[in-house]
């Protein structure tokens, strides 16, 4: 069963049409990268797929979870516990990591796993310790996001991780950074991506996404233009 599914997503803000029935499905352990210009819709799709955005109509599911099916051309959204499930399923990082400021890095990465999914603090810290680690933030756990030299955005996906999702999606998780910075975070990316993380990444980094990716999707005008292996496309 995919792990992801949207069938059909159209999406419009007034009289502007931006999704115009997109269909995007991801198997365990795939990484897609979505191309496309700008203002093509990448965003307004990824925010869809993580309940930022309601889609005016098409599906929505997270292996079994249901999170939006569509009765009478609309998209109907399952109840408040449901989607609360399928929130538990996937992770997010943004363009803008929107840390806490006022938390350290290590309370930033713990916050949630502690305060929503209630699991036990020694055990979280400890996972949290780790990812950081890998994140290449060793020592780093008690520091200020505003006392890291770059680096947060690798909070931000050590954040995401820390919540165990079943996928992953990057929205132009380095389009904010420097080349320096940049080469950090798809390093960081390009691991997961050796650990079968499922990951959806839009992204502008086209040589970065042909090296990562299963899949390539492009996204022009609402629509998916062309998708397949990253030599095909
Ligand atoms: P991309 O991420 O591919 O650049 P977006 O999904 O951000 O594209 O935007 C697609 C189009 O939708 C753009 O024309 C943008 O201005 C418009 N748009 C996005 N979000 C909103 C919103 N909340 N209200 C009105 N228009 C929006
Ligand atoms: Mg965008």
């Amino acid at each position: 069963m995919a792990v992801f599914e949207m069938r059909n997503a159209r999406k419009a803000f007034g009289l502007l049409e931006v999704l115009k029935g997109v269909s995007l499905k991801v198997e365990k352990g795939e990484v897609v990268s979505i191309i496309g210009p700008s203002g093509g819709g990448k965003s307004t799709m990824l925010r869809c797929a993580t309940l930022l955005e309601t889609m005016d109509s098409g599906t929505l599911a997270y292996g079994e979870n249901v999170a939006a099916r569509e009765e009478n051309g609309k998209s109907v959204y399952a109840g408040k516990a449901a989607l609360a499930q399928v929130r538990r399923q996937f992770g997010l990082v943004f363009q803008q990591f929107d840390l806490f400021p006022h938390y350290t890095v290590l309370k930033n990465v713990c916050d949630a796993p502690i305060s929503v999914q209630k699991r036990d603090r020694a055990e979280v810290e400890a996972e949290a310790m780790a990812l950081l680690d890998k994140m290449g933030l060793k020592g780093k756990e008690n520091a200020y996001p505003y006392q890291l030299s770059g680096g947060q955005q690798r909070v931000a996906i050590a954040r995401a991780l820390a919540m165990k999702p079943e996928i992953l999606f990057f929205d132009e998780p380095t389009s904010a950074l420097d080349p320096l910075l940049t080469g950090e975070v798809l390093r960081v990316i390009r691991s997961l991506a050796d650990e079968h993380m499922t990951m959806v990444i839009v992204t502008h980094e086209m040589p970065f996404a042909r090296a990562v990716s299963d899949r390539v999707v492009f996204l022009d005008g609402g629509v998916i233009v062309e998708q397949g292996s990253p030599e095909q496309v």
